[in-house]
């Protein structure tokens, strides 16, 4: 469950949301919710993937069911009581969570949450906590619908979604959507201060992604892809041939090398300096921006090629040829 994001807010007391970080107007609306004593009971966690939906709604639970006396009238949790560390456990009477089972959530797993909420000997508050709902399949949200729209007092429901338009309108119109955006470049350099520069402009503002960027597959492959290029700017088609091998190993490793390739283009083209070693800079630097520009088109086609499965090896040997073509042509 760690994205990164610090986990202090949930072992030891504080205040709701202190130590999150990013989506500040995500939790204050949280907080007013509790202190208006208005708490939606169904509400759907909505934004990109690794941002923190789903450590938000833990932490947002637990400060809920905590039970520590509260001397303030700041929403809290204390990490230490029972219900805290049942909660940090992951094994909490009064929380249900959902994910899905293989690439959707099927109409027994609705079932089940209906269950869980006529259990009698719970406690006052119960949650359920839907993760990827919008795998929720059509007969698991209808199962789900009626008890959405009448939901059993103390019964709270959060669907935590990367994808709003695929929760049927049906109960997204009985739900209350909070909205998660990506984490700004200082927000994420707060989570993960060692991460490097172009690591966090490649991550889109998902702490998720930073941490994947982070390992040392992506670092290879993110140099092999640099040294690619350098090589087919230099002229050295035949070798960059060569070199595209470990970069088309898969169609994802594909994409994701077309993806630095492109990026270092568009480095470039922005003038944004050390973002790539800096024999590749110089190079890209020496070419016009019209060919640069043309270069990025053609790295989409190649993209689009690789996504409708075309074979790998030639679509980049092609890309090569192209290019040797149209640099080296005239000399
Ligand atoms: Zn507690």
């Amino acid at each position: 469950m760690s994205l990164g994001q610090s986990s202090s807010d949930s072992s030891s007391g504080s205040s709701f949301g202190s130590s999150f970080v990013g989506n500040g107007p995500s939790v204050k609306k949280l907080l007013e919710m509790v202190k208006g004593s208005r708490i939606h009971q169904s509400l759907i966690f909505s934004g990109p993937e690794g941002v923190g939906k789903k450590k938000l709604a833990l932490l947002w639970i637990q400060a809920l069911l905590c039970e520590a006396d509260k001397k303030s009238e700041v929403l809290s949790s204390c990490g230490q009581c029972g219900s805290c560390l049942r909660l940090l456990k992951g094994q909490h009477e009064s929380l249900f969570v959902v994910e899905p089972s293989g690439l959707s959530i099927k109409v027994d797993q609705a079932k089940e949450c209906i269950q869980f909420l006529g259990l009698r000997s719970l406690s006052k508050k119960r949650f359920i906590l839907i993760n990827e709902a919008q795998k929720l399949n059509v007969q698991a949200s209808n199962a789900l619908l009626k008890i959405v729209e009448e939901p059993p007092a103390d019964s709270y429901f959060i669907f935590i979604t990367s994808s709003l338009e695929a929760i049927v309108q049906t109960l997204r119109s009985r739900s209350q959507v909070i909205s998660f955006g990506p984490l700004k470049p200082s927000e994420l350099k707060q989570v993960q201060p060692d991460a490097e520069e172009w690591q966090i402009l490649a991550s889109m503002g998902s702490l998720a992604k930073l941490s994947d960027l982070e390992s040392e597959d992506e670092q290879t492959l993110r140099k092999d892809s640099h040294r690619f290029l350098y090589t087919l700017l230099r002229g050295a088609f035949v070798d960059a041939t060569d070199l595209s091998k470990p970069l088309i190993e898969s169609s994802p490793k594909a994409l994701k090398a077309i993806s630095y390739i492109c990026n270092a283009i568009v480095a470039t083209l922005k003038n944004q300096k050390g973002l790539v070693p800096i024999e590749l800079e110089s190079l890209l630097v020496s070419q016009s921006p019209h060919i640069l520009s043309e270069m990025l088109n053609s790295l989409l086609l190649l993209e689009k090629n690789i996504l409708s499965n075309a074979d790998k090896k030639i679509a980049f040997d092609h890309w090569v040829y192209q290019w040797n073509d149209q640099l080296f042509s005239g000399q």
